[in-house]
């Protein structure tokens, strides 16, 4: 058995044969391989059948009834239609004559009968192939016939475009002015009519650009907007005003056809012209001929105003062509009177020229290039230019030059109104000067409107303020003054000044960098031309320097005061101090000289020790002088060395309640522990004792002193505390000046030095010294000392009395 095939139809096959188990056993046999099979039982049959739907392949039997396979492949192959299905013959007659018949006769192969299945299988898919590539063969030999067709109409039709090309181009060539140019708009191709009437020859025109015929007559806009249209790929038409190369000018009515490339874009221009000077020329004359007759009443009469208005105009006035632009230029038809006594030259010594007689070697090259090209596109112009007279002399001018355009609005002829302004240009000059002038001034210079904006101001303003003058103009004054006082530059500066016309005030200024500085400013009004009161002129100078110089005069006057209050109240003290203890002495002296010897011992004794306690009371008094004197030339010494503390203050306090002659009280308590200190005992006995002194001197009788001392931070702390007279808040601030004393002290003797040297021997120490006090209260010391000079200085506390 042959495996059955689940694929689609391989193909359709018609088995022909009169025997049905023939048919029945062919037709299993190739369904099941795939193929889709139907079945003729004679030979008429099969015929119809292939007429009827032609099958890929024919199995045929040659040995049936009424018509033998022989005679239905003759039939079959005969026929247009048939001819080419493949026919094998299937059969049992086996001689090479009958298969030599077979093929003969159109049969394409022969199979014997009993069918060898897998042979019979080959051979129908071989002949199956074979008819598949003849398919094949067929459809692509029709396909190229149909190429081949196409190309040859093709090419018929372009030899039949390019006949008509060149006839096109041989009609325009008798016809038009022909150029073509490449994308930058280079001509490559030139017609002879092109060159006729350019008056070039084409290897002068090729490689050229259109500008080689450019007139000046059309403005650059004019072309740039050609070239706008044409270069999008769009066609532009239009009048040119050309030049031929002897000068002369014509005139073409233009089409420009831009060539694509395959990218979209313009990779040729053909430009088709046609001459219509002719035309333009019989046009332009009508034209003109029909307006003026129109307009010829009216226009009469404008020009005679105008005429008249030109020739007695106090401007310069100057009527030229409007051609050549390039040398020699354009030619003067008109000047008026003005012009003479402008310029000195007369109508006729001018005519025919060109206005650039009137420049020369100053005038501004820049300036002339301005004019040139706004003439060229047809624009009026407006300049200032140094122009000279006939004599030779510079002159000033503010130039208007005018296109003026006849009736179809082609230029003919230039305006020039020149006025003269040199008076102008020498006050800008003089004005220029001047700014010059106040650039160079150090000081700042500031101009104000009335609005208090700055509107001006020098180089020296800008060093000093730090801005940068697009940085400052238009900005209010206000921001260069310090001050934050609503309307101060209104009220302190503007309104004083408008009221006086000028004003001088010294004001905190500010500079960019937000630095103040005082300053003088000198103001006066700006005005107008008219004298009209526009702004302010401040004429600002730094007063930093003087200020300073000002304060430490000062500053050395109230020492200078300082001192001779110092002197004062020295002489008047020391005076005092001393008159009281000579008085002692010299009333001792004589009482022992005038009554000694009536005197007994112990009076005399008592004399003696007046003297001695007089005596000793001046050398305290000098000793204090002197200590102070030194502490003030910075020649105190201090000598720190290893001092037990407690121990040094018992023996402090003992030796003082030993010697005043009083009953007050002196109570020490000392916190226990005292650290190592290294102090100067000397100067540390004199603190001491001298605040304990003070507290024993201004405390009632029989008050009680708490001396106290502790320790925290490397710092020993003494506190000496009294219930006496107190000290006033006021006096509190002075109380370490030297002679400085207290004004509820009565008659308590002192001298006001005490606490001037404590201050200083403490200020040597590297201590601070406090004071708390109450009037009628009391009042404690308290002095905070490093143990030892490497704890470092006491830092004073925010205490008035330090
Ligand atoms: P004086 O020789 O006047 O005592 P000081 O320099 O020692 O000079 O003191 C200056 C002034 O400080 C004193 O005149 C007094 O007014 C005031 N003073 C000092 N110590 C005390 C104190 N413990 N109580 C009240 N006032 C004092």
């Amino acid at each position: 058995m042959i495996p059955a095939s689940t694929a689609l139809p391989k193909g359709n096959i018609l088995i022909v044969d009169d025997v049905p188990d023939n048919l029945t056993f062919l037709h299993k046999m190739l369904s099941s391989q795939g193929y889709k099979v139907r079945s003729a039982l004679t030979g008429r049959l099969a015929i119809q059948s292939v007429l009827t739907k032609p099958p890929d392949l024919i199995l045929l039997d040659i040995l049936m009834p009424d018509m033998d396979g022989y005679e239905v492949c003759q039939q079959l192959k005969a026929g247009e239609e048939t001819c080419h299905i493949p026919i094998i013959f299937v059969s049992a007659l086996s001689e090479t004559i009958d298969k030599v018949k077979a093929f003969s006769i159109g049969g394409n192969d022969y199979l014997t009968k009993p069918l060898q299945v897998q042979e019979a299988i080959a051979r129908i898919e071989h002949q199956l192939n074979l008819k598949r590539l003849q398919q094949q063969l067929i459809d692509r030999n029709q396909q190229l016939e149909q190429e081949i067709g196409a190309r040859q109409q093709a090419e018929e039709a372009l030899q039949l475009a390019m006949r008509e090309v060149t006839d096109i181009k041989f009609a325009l060539d008798q016809s038009a002015i022909v150029a073509i140019t490449d994308a930058q708009g280079r001509i490559t191709y030139a017609n002879d009519q092109f060159c006729a009437i350019s008056k070039y020859s084409r290897q002068e025109l090729l490689g050229q650009t259109h500008s080689i015929v450019n007139s000046s007559y059309h403005p650059q806009e004019f072309f740039q907007q050609m070239w706008q249209v044409i270069s999008m790929g769009q066609v532009w038409k239009g009048e040119i005003r050309n030049r031929a190369k002897d000068g002369t000018f014509y005139w073409v009515d233009t089409v420009i056809v831009p060539l694509l490339g395959t990218d979209g874009t313009p990779h040729q221009y053909v430009s088709i012209r046609h001459d219509i000077s002719d035309r333009n020329r019989a046009t332009l004359d009508k034209i003109r001929a029909t307006l003026a007759t129109w307009h010829l009443t009216k226009a009469e009469e404008q020009v005679r105003l105008l005429q008249s208005v030109v020739v007695n105009a106090n401007d310069a006035v100057v009527i030229t062509e409007a051609q050549p632009l390039d040398m020699p230029g354009p030619r003067i038809i008109y000047v008026n009177e003005a012009f003479t006594r402008m310029t000195g030259y007369q109508l006729e010594d001018v005519v025919g020229k060109t206005p650039r007689i009137l420049q020369g070697e100053k005038t501004n090259a820049v300036t002339r290039a301005q004019i040139r090209a706004a003439l060229e596109s047809w624009q009026p112009v407006r300049a200032e230019l140094l122009n000279y007279r006939k004599d030779g002399t510079e002159f000033w001018v503010d130039l208007n030059i005018t296109p003026l355009t006849d009736d179809i609005g082609w230029v003919t002829h230039w305006i020039a109104v020149q006025r003269d302004i040199c008076e102008r240009k020498e006050a800008e000059l003089s004005l220029q000067r001047q700014a010059q002038i106040i650039d160079q001034v150090h000081d700042s210079v500031i101009v104000a409107d009335l609005k208090e904006n700055i509107i001006s101001w020098n180089k020296g303003a800008e060093k000093r303020f730090g801005y940068q003058p697009q940085q400052i103009l238009g900005q209010p004054l206000a921001q260069l003054c310090a001050s934050e006082e609503h309307g101060f530059v209104q009220e302190q500066i503007f309104r004083p000044l408008l009221e006086k016309g000028e004003h001088e005030i010294e004001v905190q200024m500010l500079t960019k960098a937000q630095e103040g500085f005082p300053a003088h400013l000198s103001l006066s009004v700006l005005k107008d031309n008219e004298g009209k009161v526009v702004g302010l002129v401040s004429y600002c100078i730094d007063i930093s320097d003087r200020k300073r110089a000002e304060a430490e005069i000062l500053n050395t006057l109230e020492k200078e005061r300082e001192l001779n209050d110092l002197k004062t109240r020295f002489v008047s003290m020391v005076s005092h101090e001393y008159r009281t203890p000579l008085a002692t002495i010299l009333s001792s002296l004589e009482l022992l000289e005038y009554y000694g010897h009536r005197s007994t011992e112990s009076e005399k004794q008592e004399n003696y020790q007046q003297i001695r306690l007089a005596i000793q009371r001046m050398t305290d008094l000098l000793n204090d002088v002197l200590t102070l004197n030194k502490s003030e030339a910075g020649k105190l010494t201090f000598n720190p060395a290893p001092l037990d503390l407690g121990q040094f203050c018992q023996d402090l306090v003992n030796e003082l309640q030993r010697n005043i002659k009083t009953e007050h009280q002196i109570f020490l308590s000392v916190q226990d522990q005292c650290p190592q200190a290294q102090m100067d005992e000397k100067l540390l006995r004199h603190i001491l004792s001298n605040l304990i002194s003070n507290a024993v001197k201004y405390s009632p009788q029989r008050g009680t002193i708490n001396f106290e001392v502790r320790y925290r931070d490397h710092r020993a702390i003494f506190y000496v505390q009294d219930q006496g007279i107190g000290i006033p808040t006021e006096a509190l601030q002075n109380l370490f000046q030297p002679f400085y004393r207290a004004n509820n002290v009565g008659n308590i003797a002192g001298t006001g030095l005490g606490l001037s040297i404590v201050k200083r021997l403490v200020d040597t120490h590297g201590g601070s010294i406090n004071v708390e006090s109450q009037v009628g209260s009391g009042t404690t010391f308290i002095v905070t000392l490093p143990l030892t000079a490497e704890d470092g200085p006491v830092l004073p506390e925010n205490n008035q009395t330090e």
